[in-house]
């Protein structure tokens, strides 16, 4: 039964602005003026929109969905950190609250907003909070976690450190773990914590889906296979329960993280999963991780740190290994998103890829770099010559625009760009990388528009001449989403034929002061034609 939606103000991420549309069958049937729908669907029953501001539903480029669902059963660190006192206090109310979980997790710690000390908790802060069970916390940005006392007994690990590739283990003066955990070291003591079995998948990503709706969103491309050490068939298979069961309710891209060549060619040879190719589901890119991140120092430069000239950060592979498996995706024809924020590990991926071109010239292949944070000309040149695309995620600005003067110095003046990406050729899109930030498309859009953080206080705009117009910002959370999956032709615009997949805002974003852009209130959801929320 069509219905017909009247009196809107319609962003249609493709033609002009309109005021009305009809869905049918879950699909836009019909986009233009009242009469124009009136005339076409006379007997349709029909929605008064009262006025407002209506665009496609959000589509966010690069997240972790089912990570999001695990942090949401978890200790959550983010709205404390303002004191370390705070997280402490946080993970010991958690653990009181919840004596019969086995082993206590938190995320969303971040030492830079810390008023009390300067530092990263140590295991004894853990073990003064949490001594009866493994604890494991980790930083908001996911690339350093610390670990209690027997949480590293579990490791194996608790009095003298390992070494590991593309990680470590911190220790104390005396050479004992202090706790603190580098990139690839977190996974020594996150391979203890119990695992969900597919139910408990399920029930996480349900609770992340419900969440994700509250910010508009109805599409996602996430990486799930990195959030947890199980097969990754038990996390497609869990998808696709919930989609025979009617339970989906946002349309998923799985980034495929497959660190080894060993798990890449264990998929190509699985990859015509069934179930997973249509509007619902799909395989999406290879996806790996090329560095860490610049909160955390982990982030590969090609020189070292200004706030730490001993480091420039830790590349998560060699070029020879990177080649390998980009050449070896690139071959069977897969998509490539490659997660790089430092401008050594945006060179490592750009080598990779060209090489891989080189050999097998394809076009419109949309490989891509996930972040692409630290992306000077002659880097973004190369993307452009490539025709790549970036995963781009505007709403770091919140807190990275608090610390890239200090993290790069001079670098500083070409870090975060957008504005420069799009006039240089290379498409775009955003995302929040959740649970790293919220998903909060809002908060991205007026982050990408303002350049400036929303959350904390901030003076001036971080390189203003990288801002998006309001019009780039929405499209990259619409239309450019659904190009990165090359979805364009039937997602992220109000467009006949198109999923009737949209989102009721309770203010127009063109009319709105772009400082409140943030508070627009997401009033309601459709996907499909049908209300989630
Ligand atoms: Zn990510």
């Amino acid at each position: 039964m069509p219905t017909r939606y009247v009196n809107a103000r319609v962003f249609t991420a493709k033609e002009a602005m309109a005021e009305s549309f009809v869905t049918h069958a879950g699909r836009f049937v019909c986009v233009g003026t009242s009469e124009q729908t009136q005339a076409a669907y006379p007997n349709a029953p029909t929605v008064d929109l009262g006025g407002r501001f209506v665009c496609p539903g959000f589509n966010d480029s690069h997240m972790h969905l089912l990570e999001l669902g695990c942090l949401l059963t978890q200790a959550q660190l983010a709205p404390h950190t303002d004191a370390l006192s705070h997280v402490l206090g946080a993970v010991a109310d958690f653990a009181k609250a919840h004596p019969l979980e086995p082993f206590i997790v938190g995320r969303g710690w971040n030492h830079d907003d810390f008023r009390d000390v300067h530092r990263y908790p140590t295991r004894d802060d853990l073990d003064a909070v949490c001594p009866d069970r493994p604890c494991l916390i980790t930083r908001a940005c996911g690339h350093v976690a610390v670990a209690n006392s027997q949480a590293l007994h579990l490791a194996g690990i608790s009095e003298h450190p390992v070494s590991v590739s593309g990680g470590r283990v911190e220790t104390d003066e005396t050479g004992r773990p202090n706790g603190v955990l580098n990139e690839n070291a977190i996974a020594l003591v996150a391979a203890q914590v119990p695992k969900p079995d597919r139910a408990g998948i399920r029930a996480r990503l349900l609770l992340a889906m419900d969440f994700v709706h509250r910010y508009g969103i109805t599409s996602v491309q996430t990486d799930d296979f990195s959030s947890l050490d199980v097969p990754f068939e038990e996390i497609l298979q869990a998808y696709l329960e919930l989609k025979e069961a009617g339970k989906l309710s946002v349309r998923v891209t799985q980034q495929t993280y497959l660190p080894s060549l060993a798990q890449l060619q264990r998929f190509l040879a699985v990859r015509d999963w069934p179930g997973w190719q249509d509007e619902w589901l799909r395989l999406g890119p290879l996806k790996l991780i090329c560095d860490g991140s610049l909160g955390a120092r982990t982030a590969f430069l090609r020189a070292p740190y200004d706030d730490a000239p001993e480091t420039s950060g830790i590349a998560t592979y060699t070029q020879e290994d990177l080649d390998a498996l980009v050449l070896c995706a690139h071959r069977a024809g897969m998509q490539i998103a490659i997660h790089a924020i430092g401008d050594g590990a945006a060179n490592l991926a750009l080598s990779a890829l060209e090489r891989a071109q080189q050999a097998y010239p394809r076009s419109d292949a949309r490989h891509g770099i996930v972040h692409a944070q630290v992306l000077p000309p002659d880097l973004a040149e190369r993307m452009c010559a490539l025709n790549m695309h970036a995963y781009i995620q505007s709403i770091f600005l919140d807190y990275d625009s608090q610390i890239v003067h200090s993290r790069l110095g001079s670098r500083a003046e070409q870090a975060y760009p957008a504005a420069s990406l799009l006039q240089s050729g290379v498409t775009l899109s955003n995302g929040s990388d959740a649970p790293v930030e919220l998903p909060d498309v809002l908060g991205g859009i007026q982050c990408a528009v303002t350049r400036m953080s929303f959350t904390r206080k901030a003076q001036s705009p971080y390189l203003p001449k990288e801002a998006l117009t309001l019009e780039q910002a929405l499209l990259s959370f619409t239309q450019m989403g659904a190009y990165a999956s090359f979805e364009e032709q039937t997602k992220g615009a109000i467009a006949p034929g198109y999923w009737a997949d949209f989102v009721v805002l309770g203010q127009d974003p063109f009319t709105t002061d772009p400082f409140a852009l943030h508070a627009i209130p997401v009033e309601s959801v459709y996907l499909g034609g049908h209300r989630v929320r």
